[in-house]
């Protein structure tokens, strides 16, 4: 007697080969037998008739530690066939912290989160951390990467400086504990704070620890817009000296004047992977961007966090020179302001009440609306209103680009969103259709209209090819032994249906997604069942 039958679908098996027809028997979670199951019993049958049955999605870019404290149901990714995430990217996790750094991070994710949504940090290590979130419950698997940022602040705050040498040796320890507790990687947030005031040699000190344990060096690199080739190029160089394999995050040439630096980019990749360096990148599929609305200013600004960066923004002087940089832009660091423009920066959520009419608009209709006479006083206004915590969408991609990458096979695809809800507590602001409908809108649009990718290599970008990375032997694949994630969609219907104006939607098309053999989402509904693991890394 099984658990499941999948009964009737077109297996994609996520290898990249083409589809078969066979039924899947599942049983304790896994996958137990693939071929013709007519006659064979089962507690439930679902029918696949006419239906591609391929493995889980796993999200190889998400920031979904940071609504799962507050909703481990996980809406918003389960819906669009997520079944196992990876978390702690752009160097924030929410671990490890001590005690007295905790306002610091929680400061710094109040940037991304509504007031009443303040995470309790009922733990300071890394093995602590993953132990109240195993008890507390996930719907989808969950791996962790350590965050440098997180760990820079736990033992140098946000001092922009460089760390001495007992605090490297410090840091060390910390990426050490978190790796022997199961962490599999690093990641880098390189135009946040305090990443962004590390030089290349700190992050080449982590990088060693985490290629000890096989571990992957995730990195938001340096600039993705006028500095994207050096950027590329620190990676590459971390991956040389190390021996780390590097994941290059939401992949992407920001900014008019860079378009077409894809072609370059992925070149260098190719040629360092000739050389020996593992080297490969993620990527969602919109032209847009989004991050905390604060990353407008200047790097030094944010020194100290956010209550001094908030001082500064009071100060006539300091106000000046924020200005003239982000006019001018600063050696190494990339003016979003000067190299987008204000029409193309997109309110995409805020804390007050009164500025919620903003959220959707662009800056500039935004000034019009507030009769500035002067845009960066308006926007420091703003954000002082706002207390630094509003976020941004930021129109800075072109679409040649974005399919060059997706289509090339050193990519894989990501969501980079937390999970939201069109209900409760997660439902706020206009967050960028990505966290709705990313894998949805590469079968709809790069698969069935355009025909960019194949459905095979589509499904391998989202299945075996992250797997490999994180290095997961037993999911990713529709094979006998695998833990039975598994997603049943229709390739003639599925479609992203969130809109930057209308985000909060569900996609259409997929009608089960399978976690550790437990149907969570069954004929398009949630049924709201903590099925995932904590995935530690071996
Ligand atoms: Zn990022």
């Amino acid at each position: 007697m099984l658990d499941i039958i999948v009964f009737g679908g077109r297996i994609v098996d996520g290898s990249g080969n083409p589809w078969y027809k066979a039924d899947i028997g599942i049983r304790e979670g896994k996958i137990i037998e693939i071929g013709n199951l007519t006659g064979e019993r089962a507690d439930k049958i679902i029918d696949a008739k006419d239906q591609i049955v391929s493995p889980g999605f796993i999200d190889m870019h998400s920031h979904a530690d940071i609504t799962i404290p507050f909703n481990p149901y996980m809406d918003s990714a389960i819906m669009q066939g997520i079944t196992t995430t990876v978390v702690g990217n752009c160097g924030i996790s929410l671990a490890p912290i001590n005690s007295e750094k905790i306002d610091m991070i929680r400061e710094y994710l109040s940037q991304f989160l509504p007031n009443s949504l303040k995470i309790e940090f009922k733990w300071n290590k890394f093995s602590e951390y993953l132990k109240w979130e195993k008890k507390n419950g996930i719907t989808c698997n969950v791996a962790h990467l350590v965050g440098h940022g997180t760990v820079r602040i736990d033992v140098m705050g946000m001092d922009a400086r460089d760390p001495t040498e007992s605090e490297i040796v410090e840091m060390g320890k910390l990426v050490e504990e978190a790796m022997e507790s199961g962490a599999f990687g690093i990641s880098t947030g390189l135009i946040y704070p305090p990443g962004t005031y590390s030089k290349t040699d700190e992050l080449i000190e982590m990088a060693k620890i985490v290629s000890k344990y096989g571990g992957i060096y995730s990195s938001h690199i340096r600039g993705e817009g006028r500095t994207l080739i050096e950027a590329v190029k620190e990676a590459i160089k971390i991956g040389e000296r190390t021996r780390v394999p590097v994941q290059i995050s939401h992949h992407k040439a920001a900014g008019k004047r860079y378009w077409g630096k894809t072609s370059e980019t992925l070149f260098l990749m190719e040629e360092a992977r000739e050389n020996g360096v593992d080297v490969t990148c993620d990527v969602y599929p919109y032209t847009a961007g989004m991050t905390s609305l604060i990353t407008l200013l200047p790097p030094w600004a944010h020194e100290g966090g956010l209550e001094k960066l908030l001082k500064r923004l009071k100060n006539d002087s300091d106000k000046e020179r924020i200005r003239e940089d982000m006019i001018k832009g600063v050696d190494g660091w990339e003016s979003f302001v000067k190299d987008y423009g204000w029409e193309n920066i997109f309110i995409s959520s805020v804390k007050t009440e009164k500025n919620k009419c903003f959220e959707g608009k662009n800056l500039k209709e935004i000034f019009e609306l507030m009769k500035a006479s002067d845009e960066y006083t308006a926007l420091f206004d703003l954000i002082l209103e706002e207390e630094g915590c509003a976020t941004m969408i930021v129109f800075q991609m072109n679409e040649d680009d974005v399919k060059r990458v997706i289509s090339n096979h050193l990519s894989m695809i990501s969501t980079d969103s937390w999970p939201v809800s069109q209900k409760g507590s997660l439902a706020f602001g206009k967050p960028h259709p990505r966290f709705y409908g990313t894998y949805p809108r590469i079968f709809g649009k790069y698969v069935r209209e355009e025909r960019t990718l194949t459905l095979e290599d589509a499904v391998r970008k989202m299945t075996s090819f992250p797997a490999q990375r994180l290095g997961l032997k037993d999911r990713g694949l529709i094979r006998e032994e695998f833990w039975a994630d598994i997603v049943v969609f229709d390739i003639k219907r599925i479609y992203d249906k969130a809109t930057y104006d209308d985000p909060h939607q569900y996609p259409e098309g997929i009608s089960y997604v399978i976690v550790n053999g437990k149907v969570v989402v069954e004929n398009g509904v949630h049924n709201r069942i903590l099925a995932g693991k904590l995935l530690y890394k071996k």
